[in-house]
Parts: structure tokens; sequence; C-alpha cells
């Protein structure tokens, strides 16, 4: 069969919003080629069976970045297992946000909950002379991380060790990254989130804040003078973010991502004030 009308049979097989886009890439895994290749040559014969299995798995609602075993994120390609979050567009915002307000360049930056790495390993990849540490509480999220720092060719600038979160570091960091878990435990997620990616990483207690009542706290402490920490957070957690920050003696603020909902949280250790 032609690529192309195994693509069309299989984006209506998989329906939904992205079921063109999961066909072509599942495709172009199965073929070891990019999808861009793919699309130049859309006459190209395939192998229906192999693809069908794939398409299948789909179809019943796994996630294509665990068909695949892998998933782009800041244009680093990365390993995916059901072990770690699938790393989101949405986390990207941190990168962008870093290099924005981290001036000037950072030296040593801490990922705190690394899972698959991903927003260490981007954020060594845009400073070559920075080395980080990614800390997670998951020995099987640490051991892809460890996988994908070799596989992106930063292993020799980034270390993974178990922690809970910043719980005994005792070293300061430049910049400081954070992607905890932030969903309300009673809120529904689909069920592709749901029952593929770990609980672990996605819920935290009854208004999803816990984690960043337990990470606020230990955050000064991990700073250099002068240093940035950034938190991913859930687009209506803003406020609630600010009034943490205020609690713990931080000036914050708020970033968009590209869908322009909040979802970065900026602090800085607050200068202190003169007293009145
Ligand atoms: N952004 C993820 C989602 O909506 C949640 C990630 C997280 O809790 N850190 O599924």
């Amino acid at each position: 069969m032609h690529a192309i009308a195994a693509l069309n049979a299989a984006a209506s097989r998989i329906g939904g919003d992205t079921a063109r886009l999961d066909a072509e890439v599942l495709l172009a895994h199965l073929l070891g080629i990019s999808r861009g290749a793919l699309l130049l040559h859309p006459d190209r014969r395939i192998d229906v069976q192999a693809y069908d299995l794939l398409v299948e798995r789909r179809a019943k609602g796994e996630p294509v970045a665990h068909i695949t075993g892998s998933r782009e994120f800041w244009s680093l390609d990365l390993k995916v297992t059901p072990d770690v979050l699938i790393p989101r567009p949405d986390s990207e915002t941190l990168i962008d946000v870093a290099l924005r307000l981290c001036q000037p360049a950072p030296t040593r930056i801490l990922d705190l909950g690394t899972g698959s790495g991903a927003l260490l390993l981007a954020a060594l990849s845009e400073w070559p002379d920075a080395s980080g540490l990614g800390i997670d509480a998951s020995p099987a999220a640490l051991a892809v991380a460890s996988e994908n720092a070799f596989r992106t060719g930063l292993a020799d600038r980034a270390r993974f060790m178990p922690g809970n979160w910043g719980q005994g570091l005792d070293q300061r960091f430049d910049l400081i990254i954070s992607n905890p878990p932030y969903i309300a435990e009673t809120e529904t997620l689909s069920a592709e989130v749901r029952e593929n990616e770990p609980a672990s990483a996605l819920f935290a207690g009854a208004d999803g804040l816990d984690d960043y009542r337990r990470i606020l706290p230990q955050l000064a402490d991990l700073m250099q003078p002068g240093a940035l920490a950034l938190l991913e957070i859930g687009h209506s957690q803003g406020p609630a973010l600010l009034d943490l920050a205020a609690q713990h003696g931080f000036s914050a603020s708020l970033h968009p991502d590209l869908a322009g909902r909040d979802r970065c949280v900026a602090l800085r250790v607050a200068p202190l004030q003169p007293p009145a």
C-alpha cells in the first residue's frame, strides 16, 4: 500500500484532534525517518501489517510517545517511558522565560522533579558553560533522565540524584526549574493521561498545591544571591502562587504559555524592606 492511503486510513481509525499528526508520527517512526521526509514521498510503499499494529495501539488510547518511545522537547529527542511524564510543549514556557530572565547566564542549574530530564537538558543545551543537577523521587525516572543525558550529548554536564524535592541538598544554584505535580485530586483528567502517565507526576492533593507548599520553603536556601526559580503551574493557579510566594519572602511574576494562559511563576528572593 502507498503511504498516503495508509495514512488516510489510519487517521480515520485513530480519530480525535491529533489523528492525522499521530498517524504521520507513527508511520515515520516505523520507517525510521523524519515526518518531513515521510511527507516528501507520500507514494512510497509500506508494510501495512506492521503499521496496523501501531495504529491499533493508538486507537485504543495509548499515547504516541509510549508507542514510539520518544518525544521531542525543545528540539531534543528524548526517551519516554510510562515511568515519566510525557514532556509537553507547555513546559517549554519555562525555558523561554529562563532565557529572558536569567541574566547573566547561569552556571549551576537545579531541576526539582526532573522526570525524563526534559527541563534540565533543555536548559543545559542553551547554556554550554552550565552544569546541572536533576532530582527525582522515582529511581525509574532517574534512569530515563540519565539515558536522555547521554542521548542528547549532555551527560558530562548533567547529574541525577534521588531525593525529596530539595531536602538535604547542601548546594546553591543560579537557576532552579521545576514542573511539579499540580493537578487537584478531584479533577478529571482525560483517560489517556490518567491511565498512562504516572499519578505521582500529576496529582498534588486536594487543591493541586501540595508540592508547591513543600518546595517553596526549601527554595531560598538553594538559591545563590540573585538566583531565579521558575515553577510550572496550572493555568488557574497564578493567584494562589503569588500568595504563597509572598508568604515565603519572594517577589514573583506570572508568565503565559503560547495559549496565553498562566503557566510559569518566576521567583526571586525579595530584597529586605528597610525598617519603617
Ligand atoms: N500539564 C500536565 C497536564 O495537564 C500536568 C503536569 C503536571 O502536573 N506537572 O496533564
